[in-house]
């Protein structure tokens, strides 16, 4: 019954992915050949099953002929999603081997004329000799010739079907997984699609019969223990030969990636290199996280020039440690990759094989999940204790200041108007005023105080209105409750925010499973902004193990100039990195910023990105210059923070002190170069959902996520904080870049104006499993990238995804941990190599680390 499944199933997405696009037809053929040696395969094991000596080469040339005929006669590509020609075809080919076959849709030999272009289960998933049938059976079920079950045809499975409520949910969700990624040809109706599913799914389950009886198919998975991985489908699709014009296509795409290696910041000794974890036990804890033991200052020497520091061994020696990539270099590469990504030649030549790529991939997602979900599910149900709600997720992109959700906010409001009325909290228009005078003078009550009267929450006004969204971060439309409340440089040195941030932090350690990693504003108007920050933070005692911090830097120069607060770039370059600098050369110096700055991690840049601004020339101003009125671009920002911070890093890493990797706002809106300048030079990035229209850049950045190679590039999305400002949530590409493979985490941005529970991260997961039907393996998968994506240290991250996360593919899953089943896994990891040679024409070298 095989060939009938797997085309139904083929045939259905076949239809779903390929029929509407007229231009695939070299794809039709390409898999219409797949089918048609797919099934020949299946003959050749029928056939050859019982006397392996036999040649099965010239009876799989006259089955291929007779396959032929039989579909000229019934099966032209556009009745593919008809069943009536496949009943012709099994019936014309599957004859009486029928009752053999089973969940086998190993189609991975490759169609007349169609060299392989890659073959990463090789070996594994050959079909010739005793040893290989059986390693085909370690993942394919050995067949079982009394099987009552495998006799019988496709259709009788779907007449089954409803026996078996399950099994057919999980086709369902599959059917849905198509939908809502719009590859559902208009004729194809979801009765078919489910029906497809639920009959490969099932004649799967089915097919476990190691001992002769005929055990309940879910029962036989959980009791025969398997590892796991070796027990789900694979597919392999060829593809095309790309042509000298395609060749020259990807190594442009080479190129872009080789470039981000180039810039990206690694450290020299990976962390699991340092630190060997051999008991991944919970970490003790940090008992005295702010001591600090005078350490000696260091003889390094540094300068600013032209914006971008430099450090010398000492004084005397004027030959530079740590050189990076200069500016022109910085613009000359950024225009190259805008070319590549932009220019109509390369977008001809890319766009075809790209787009063709993205459908085979998404292809072989759908049918990974519609002949594997119920073993993942499987997967699932038998690791013990671990579910969805204790797999650790990292809230990986979170504003401090909206770190509290509306109604924590206005219960401590009204606490504070209680406890402590004559604190005097501001000095307003030449006066002192306690807490009661503040809202007298607002002409309010802690009694009338509501949510709606605080008016933080992001509502319709906000929609493309990125300047009401800020003003939302006012109470009541109140700066004055702003700065007593959510600032920390304020009269009472930010003690209320400080009291406020550590119920956060007890509410996160109460989930246990929960952490985030809060973004916190430095702004370059003066340089003693870092020491004030960490001394609140030190002072408030702001520490906790499920938190670690990133700076952001709000590109605000336009706004300071016009104040006559800076002169110009170049001041606020000073005020951000070189009190960075002395706390690394000599700690002493500023002993709060060194300690804080062990629980930094990451760097970010805020503003709105919407802002019409001049693209970048090979040659700008050096910031030094830059004393226009004018706000530099995006990347200007990016390239002067990703320079000091790249020779921060590698100045603290030959320290043996942490490092802060560069994670910017990119791609919430804007132009198209703000997702190229952060490709270049950032460790991961928040939203990135402009990457939908450009495929090229969508694409590297997909190429470019998990070696330690070709760097991990992580995408923290928050659709809910989307859909308040820029994307509705339906049109949100979370669930297309999922499905994609690209390194997506979900993140809440601002729980203070979006979200209405005490758990906003778990808000976040549990509306986009609901819109867009994420199943529980999807989940956590997306749980497990977002501690990927985190700053948190070697030994953490050991202790929640397993002691060797960093290693690539199945080998760094741990489903105990992680909860996500070795096949999901492997598929990722499979497809992602795949491709990697493709664009590599088949000679990428993959390193078996990851960077986290
Ligand atoms: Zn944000």
């Amino acid at each position: 019954m095989e060939p009938n499944i797997y085309q139904l199933a083929l045939a259905a997405l076949f239809g779903a992915s390929f029929v509407a696009v007229s231009g695939f037809f070299m794809h039709f053929k390409a898999l219409n050949l797949v089918l048609e040696r797919g099934r020949e395969k299946k003959d050749n094991n029928n056939n050859t099953e019982g006397r392996e000596g036999d040649s099965p080469q010239h009876q799989s040339q006259s089955l291929s002929r007779r396959r032929s005929q039989v579909r000229r006669k019934g099966l032209s590509p556009a009745s593919l999603p008809d069943a009536t020609p496949f009943t012709a075809a099994t019936d014309g080919g599957g004859g009486g081997d029928a009752g053999r076959t089973n969940g086998h849709v190993c189609v991975d030999e490759i169609p007349p004329g169609l060299p392989r272009l890659h073959t990463p289960s090789e070996g594994r998933s050959s079909v010739h000799g005793t040893n290989s049938i059986r390693k085909t059976g370690s993942f394919v079920r050995p067949i079982s010739p009394k099987s009552p079950v495998a006799s019988a045809s496709a259709f009788e499975s779907m007449g089954e079907s409803d026996d078996d409520d399950n099994l057919t949910d999980t086709a369902g969700l599959d059917a849905s997984y198509l939908q809502t990624n719009g590859d559902l040809p208009a004729d194809a109706t979801e009765e078919q699609i489910s029906m497809a599913a639920s009959s490969m799914i099932r004649s799967h389950s089915v097919s476990g019969d190691l001992h002769g009886v005929q055990p309940d198919p879910i029962a036989a998975d959980i009791l025969r223990k398997e590892p796991e991985q070796e027990t789900f489908v694979r597919l392999n699709v060829p593809l095309e030969v790309p042509t000298s014009d395609e060749v020259e296509a990807y190594k442009c795409l080479q190129e872009c990636l080789e470039l981000r290696k180039r810039y990206v910041f690694q450290e020299t000794v990976a962390p699991w290199e340092k630190e060997v974890i051999s008991d991944p036990s919970t970490p003790k804890p940090n008992l005295e996280p702010f001591a600090h033991y005078p350490q000696g200052k260091s003889d390094h020497h540094f300068e600013m020039l032209d914006g971008v520091v430099h450090v010398f061994p000492n004084k005397d020696v004027k030959e530079e440690l740590f050189p990076v990539a200069d500016a022109t270099a910085f613009f000359t590469d950024l225009h190259h990759v805008l070319k590549v990504i932009a220019a109509g030649n390369m977008r001809t030549l890319c766009h075809r094989r790209l787009v063709l790529l993205e459908q085979v991939r998404v292809l072989k997602f759908n049918l990974h999940l519609m002949l594997n979900a119920d073993k993942e599910f499987l997967a699932q149900k038998s690791a013990p204790h671990r579910d969805f709600y204790n797999v650790r997720k990292v809230d990986t992109h979170v504003h401090h200041s909206a770190c509290m959700n509306q109604k924590h906010l206005l219960r401590f409001i009204k606490s504070k108007l209680r406890k402590e009325p004559d604190e005097v909290v501001i000095f307003r228009d030449g006066t002192y005023l306690t807490l009661k005078e503040v809202f007298e003078s607002l002409d309010l009550t802690g009694y009338d105080l509501n949510v709606d009267l605080l008016d933080v929450h992001a509502d319709k006004s906000t929609f493309h209105r990125f300047d009401k969204f800020n003003l939302k971060y006012n109470p009541c439309g109140q700066s004055r409750l702003r700065e007593i409340f959510l600032k920390q440089d304020n009269l009472i040195q930010g003690r209320f925010l400080g009291e406020i941030t550590k119920q956060v932090f007890s509410d996160l350690e109460a989930s246990k499973y929960q952490m985030a990693e809060y973004r916190i504003s430095i702004y370059g108007r003066k340089m003693s902004e870092w020491d004030q920050l960490a001394s609140w933070i030190v002072n408030n005692d702001l520490y906790s193990e499920n938190v670690v911090w990133l700076i952001q830097l709000p590109r605000l120069y336009n706004i300071y100039k016009d104040m006559g607060i800076v002169t110009s770039f170049q001041n606020i370059l000073d005020n951000i990195f070189i009190p960075l600098f002395e706390a690394t050369v000599d700690p002493d110096s500023h002993p709060q910023l060194h300690v804080f700055l062990k629980q930094v991690v990451g760097f970010d840049l805020v503003d709105d990105e919407s802002k019409p601004e001049r693209r970048p020339t090979k040659h700008m101003p050096t910031p030094a210059q830059w004393t226009n009125a004018f706000n530099p671009a995006f990347s200007y920002y990016v390239y002067y923070c990703y320079a000091n911070l790249y020779v921060l890093n590698k100045l603290r890493e030959s320290k043996g002190m942490t490092t802060i990797t560069l994670r910017p706002h990119s791609g919430e809106a804007g132009d198209i170069d703000h997702l190229a300048a952060t490709f270049l030079t950032c460790h991961s990035i928040a939203h990135g959902i402009n990457l939908r229209k450009s495929p090229v850049l969508q694409y590297l950045y997909y190429l470019a996520q998990v070696c330690r190679d070709s760097l991990l590039i992580g995408l923290a999305m928050s659709p809910l904080s989307n859909n308040s400002l820029f994307l509705d949530y339906h049109r949100n590409p979370f669930p297309v870049f999922f499905l994609r493979g690209l390194n997506v985490s979900l993140s809440t941005d601002d729980p203070l104006q979006i979200h209405l529970t005490k758990e906003p991260l778990v808000e976040e997961y549990s509306i986009a499993a609901s819109v867009w039907k994420l199943s529980s393996c999807d989940l956590c998968e997306i749980a497990r990238n977002s501690v990927y994506q985190s700053g948190f240290s070697h030994a953490l991250k050991s202790h929640w995804i397993g002691k060797d996360y960093y290693k690539r593919g199945p080998d760094g899953n741990d489903i105990h941990k992680t909860n996500v089943p070795h096949i999901r896994v492997e598929f990722r990891d499979t497809i992602w190599k795949e491709e990697m040679q493709q664009v590599y024409l088949g000679k990428a070298v993959i390193s078996d680390e990851v960077v986290p």
